[in-house]
């Protein structure tokens, strides 16, 4: 059946309204970009290509926590104080949950609900469709049309319990974990990677009979955080206390990322890290095409399934098998 012509993208249109600022072109362009569609891949090329030689002085600031934590409360608050002290602030969400639950967590329509409504701010969740590899990947390239479109605060939030924190941290120059103060690790789902990532904790819902067991949630993490290896960044992780709904403690978050972002850029690491994350996304990027390619390509899915077969009658291993794939 003959396809309905798709209506032609004018990308220098795009391009021209996204770096005036215009938040319609930024979402169009984002929607280019995250397209799985293989007849977008040239115009969203075009248009990161564009982006790149428009880019702002940003900061590009990870959050992480499990759901319920506050972060969306916390980054309402937060983004609130910035764009009133003159900053444009854009927070780019990945939602790993919500291709599998309709009640997705991010998709939620009443979060941030001032944020949204703010001319200084602008906020994306991921898209829906995109498995997770591709998501991550997908706001990376995000953060450069965000980052051309003005915006110089980048805020990616993320939910902090499956793999996404290892991708999140590596397209941002600092990662946050926001924790509660009474449950344990486990009953947060935190790994241990997670907090060794962090460049702070923030103890949120520091409020009401909370602040006793928040204070010594910090007393004891900032002890605990001792104990971990020197990060490369040479940066000495902090906690602090925070209540977000209250809008206690925002400030002096800000305040830590400033000082974070100065100290690094002053020993070189902040520069250091934005090539290394560069070249991690190259070999990310070529490794994913190499993998669809393989794994799409007809010869070897049937080879795939043969092999699987022999694998079952114990007659190949897995390595044997592999070889053969491989030479195809
Ligand atoms: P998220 O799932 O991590 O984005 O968490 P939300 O921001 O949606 O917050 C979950 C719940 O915790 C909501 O009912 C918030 O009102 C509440 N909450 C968030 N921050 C605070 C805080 O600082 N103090 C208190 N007491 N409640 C908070």
């Amino acid at each position: 059946m003959k396809q309905m012509p798709k209506k032609q993208i004018d990308v220098k249109k795009v391009v021209s309204g996204l770096l005036s600022g215009d938040i319609v072109s930024l979402s169009k362009a984002i929607t280019i970009v995250e397209s799985d569609n293989i007849k977008d891949i040239s115009n969203s090329n075009k248009i990161i290509s564009s982006c790149l030689k428009n880019r702002t002085n940003s900061i590009r600031i990870g959050i992480t926590g499990v759901p319920g934590v506050g972060k969306s409360t916390f980054i309402e608050a937060f983004g609130n104080q910035l764009t009133k002290q003159g900053h444009k602030v854009a927070v780019l969400a990945i939602d790993p949950t919500s291709t599998v639950s309709r009640g997705s967590i991010m998709g939620d329509k009443t979060r941030m609900n001032t944020l949204v409504n703010n001319k200084n701010a602008f906020i994306r969740p991921s898209p829906a469709s995109s498995h997770y590899g591709g998501v991550a990947k997908k706001t990376r390239e995000s953060i450069i049309l965000c980052e051309a479109a003005g915006y110089n605060i980048i805020i990616v939030e993320t939910v902090g319990v499956g793999q996404n924190e290892i991708s999140v941290s590596e397209m941002v120059d600092i990662f946050l974990l926001l924790k509660l103060s009474r449950a344990g690790d486990e009953l947060q789902g935190i790994k241990r990677g997670i907090i060794e990532m962090a460049d702070a904790i923030i103890i949120n819902k520091a409020d009401g009979d909370n602040i006793n067991d928040s204070n010594k949630a910090m007393a004891e993490f900032s002890l605990a955080l001792k104990l971990y290896p020197i990060k490369k960044s040479k940066w000495v992780p902090k906690v602090l206390t925070c209540s977000s709904i209250n809008n206690l403690g925002v400030e002096p978050v800000w305040k830590l990322v400033l000082k974070y972002i100065s100290d690094t850029k002053e020993n070189k690491f902040f520069y250091e890290n934005r090539k290394r994350q560069n070249k991690y996304w190259l070999l990310q990027t070529i490794n994913d095409k190499l993998q669809s390619d393989f794994f799409s390509n007809d010869k070897i899915k049937k080879e795939l399934e043969k092999q699987y077969n022999l694998l079952d009658q114990n007659k190949t291993t897995p390595f044997a098998a592999a070889d053969i794939l491989l030479k195809i």
